[in-house]
């Protein structure tokens, strides 16, 4: 019965199913030769909602990519809309949103006196490679800026050719590229072994849960301490739809404050998503068109798959996506208006790391040592000698 309704995007919620007086569970397996109905049980127009996925799903195009999109229109209409594209097509109109972003939210506009510059974090993965082939792109489109692009050594750089392709990216893009040593997060983070061994071995502990976050905090805190260095006010990053409508799904659920997207102010530190309008789908076939060949999908790593609570988000994130194509429109000006509305963010400082947080009002701060931080701590990677 669930195939049935969700083949046509008929919400299993909005109806109750019956077989004569009898209710149907979502997961009854249809029996030949039984009527079963459909009574619907919401009071808005089912079928003008179901219709647009007709539109938008279910006609057939000669070409790689149709850009779908659901939007309002002035007398509070839902329209839908697609657009046929070639992958060339889809490449100029990627690079095309991606210039209007960076001009629309001034992601590239520098700073009066200050020193002015975007370190890109380059992983060498799909989104980060398509960020910094479109900013090159546009270059002669966008404010005068300096780019330098950063990689991080890999935990496994022998079996991993990572890092020269990153290279050999910036070089072919005309930037410059500097490699971020493994020593540096132990540096900055006062840890008595290499991140790597410190995160392995959180994974065996009651945090292991935790450790995705960790990575993500040194990475970020390391890619600050680097712009600092090379007299860069930004940082970007390739997050994309899905990553940052899971981040404020994650923020409604939890009720922990977020900063606004694309562009947010931390601290000193400007972080700039030049991709917030793009999904991983385009981004796949963009990366397919400039280079020629498709990215492969790297095998998530240990800490990866987990915490399952976040992946949950991308899942809905994806799934919201599919109902409301263009849904980020709405929602990234929607959280926008809603922080100016709030209180001004607290910032918090951690004395360890040197990072800039967000204060959680409800949470309570009995440190001035970030969470991460203190998760070191509490495993005894910190190295007491080295503070
Ligand atoms: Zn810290």
């Amino acid at each position: 019965m669930a195939d049935v309704l969700l083949r046509h995007f008929v919400p299993l919620h909005s109806v109750v199913v019956v077989n004569g007086a009898d209710p149907v569970p979502d997961g009854h397996v249809l029996e030949a030769g039984t009527d079963y109905e459909a009574r619907l049980i919401e009071g808005y127009d089912l079928t003008r909602f179901t219709d647009l996925y007709d539109d938008l799903y279910r006609r057939s195009a000669p070409t790689a990519y149709v850009w779908p999109r659901i939007s309002f229109d002035a007398d509070a209409h839902v329209l839908a809309s697609r657009v046929e594209l070639t992958l060339d097509d889809l490449a100029t109109e990627v690079e095309q949103r991606i210039l209007e972003t960076c001009l629309e939210f001034d992601l590239l506009e520098p700073e009066p006196e200050a020193d002015c510059g975007v370190l890109v974090g380059l992983s060498g993965g799909v989104d980060s490679t398509a960020l910094l082939l479109a900013l090159t792109a546009n270059a002669d489109r966008l404010p005068a800026h300096r780019i330098v692009a950063a990689t991080f050594e890999d935990f496994d750089s022998q079996k991993s050719t990572v890092q020269a392709r990153a290279k050999q990216l910036a070089s072919d893009c005309g930037i410059p590229h500097i490699t971020v040593g493994a020593d540096r997060a132990q540096n900055a983070f006062h840890l008595s072994c290499p991140l790597s061994e410190a995160l392995t071995g959180l994974m065996e502990t009651a945090d292991a849960h935790k450790v995705m976050y960790i990575d993500h905090h040194t990475t970020r805190r390391v890619l600050e301490v680097v712009a600092v260095e090379e007299g860069l006010d930004r940082i970007a990053l390739g997050l994309h739809v899905s990553d940052l409508v899971a981040g404020l799904l994650n923020s409604w659920f939890t009720g922990y404050d977020v900063a606004p997207v694309p562009r947010r102010r931390i601290g000193d530190l400007t972080y700039i998503y030049p991709l917030a309008f793009i999904n991983k789908k385009q981004l796949h076939l963009y990366y397919r068109q400039r280079t020629g060949g498709f990215a492969t999908h790297a095998h998530p790593n240990a800490w990866e798959l987990h915490p399952q609570d976040r992946n949950f988000y991308y899942y809905l994130a994806d799934v919201m996506q599919q109902y409301w194509p263009g849904l980020e429109v709405f929602l990234y000006s929607a959280h926008r208006w809603r922080g100016r509305r709030q209180a001004p963010l607290v910032e918090e400082h951690c004395v360890n790391c040197g990072s800039t947080l967000l204060h959680q009002p409800f949470t309570p701060v009995d440190s001035d040592w970030c969470d991460v931080c203190q998760i070191f701590e509490r495993h005894g990677y910190i190295d007491r000698e080295a503070l």
